[in-house]
């Protein structure tokens, strides 16, 4: 059984983002770049099936631009066995990655694709969804526990109020929540090994997909700075205050 895990890099999440002067973007010069935590959390749980027996290979695939490259890389040194760039520059609409991950799909025939539930650059939660809606496959999204049982996929998520678990026939999609697992760390000598794994780069026009954006990104904004706070000499003066500034307390 084949796995495509979908890695995107992204600003790393340390990393305070700041928004360029003139609101057009977010300012990427010499920002530290990351795997998606999220992608990090789908590459292990694919690594994992794999040590478990219950894979045969895991394909790590990113949109993005020749950077991305080092992203992939990370991923091969987390276990992964190949990886592919499809090389589409540096940013790509959740629509557009989900066709080319399709036709990705349509080339390699994984029997399971995980991603992340969300990209923390974009925080859209849109590309599983849209890749299971594309490839007419059963999805199970925010997974917080996944096994495979007799040929199906048994797949547990956190939904408000506790848990569900479903069982879905496969191929399927799945994305992964925070909790599904702890990713491991990149030791320096499956850095070495992974340089000698195979990183293919694919255009999207070798997949015969349009990745034309659809979408205008009108303004860019940074949060509004916090006010300074004051300390209340009593909690009548603080009732009155969440009354009667805040407005958040009915009087
Ligand atoms: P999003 O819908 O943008 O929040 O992204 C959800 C997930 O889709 C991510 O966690 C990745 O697994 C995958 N994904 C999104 N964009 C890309 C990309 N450019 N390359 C590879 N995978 C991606």
């Amino acid at each position: 059984m084949k796995v495509l895990v979908a890695v995107k890099r992204v600003v790393d999440f340390n990393v305070k983002v700041r928004v360029k002067s003139d609101g057009s973007a977010v300012d990427l010069a010499s920002v530290k770049m990351s795997m998606n935590p999220f992608d990090e959390i789908a590459v292990e749980e694919a690594v994992r099936l794999r040590e478990a027996g219950v894979v045969s290979e895991v394909l790590a695939v990113s949109c993005g631009s020749a950077a991305s490259q080092e992203t992939l890389r990370t991923a091969l040194a987390m276990g992964a066995d190949r990886a592919l760039l499809v090389e589409s520059g540096d940013s790509v609409e959740p629509l557009a990655v989900a066709k080319l991950l399709k036709a990705v799909c349509d080339r390699e025939q994984p029997q399971l694709v995980i991603l992340g539930k969300q990209a923390i650059d974009d925080d859209c939660n849109q590309t599983g969804q849209m890749l299971a809606a594309l490839a007419d496959l059963p999805q199970a999204t925010f997974a917080s526990a996944l096994k495979v049982e007799g040929g199906a996929l048994v797949v547990t998520r956190e939904i408000d109020g506790g848990l569900e678990t479903l069982s879905l026939d496969l191929p399927a999609v799945v994305t992964t929540d925070l909790r599904l697992n702890e990713p491991r760390y990149v030791t320096l000598p499956s850095i070495m090994k992974a340089k000698k794994k195979p990183l293919d780069v694919v255009t999207p026009a070798d997949l015969g997909v349009d990745i034309s954006p659809r979408l205008t990104t009108l303004h860019y904004a940074e949060p509004a700075r916090r006010g300074g706070g004051v300390r209340v000499p009593d909690v009548a003066a603080l009732i009155d205050k969440l009354k009667n500034e805040a407005k958040v307390l009915e009087g």
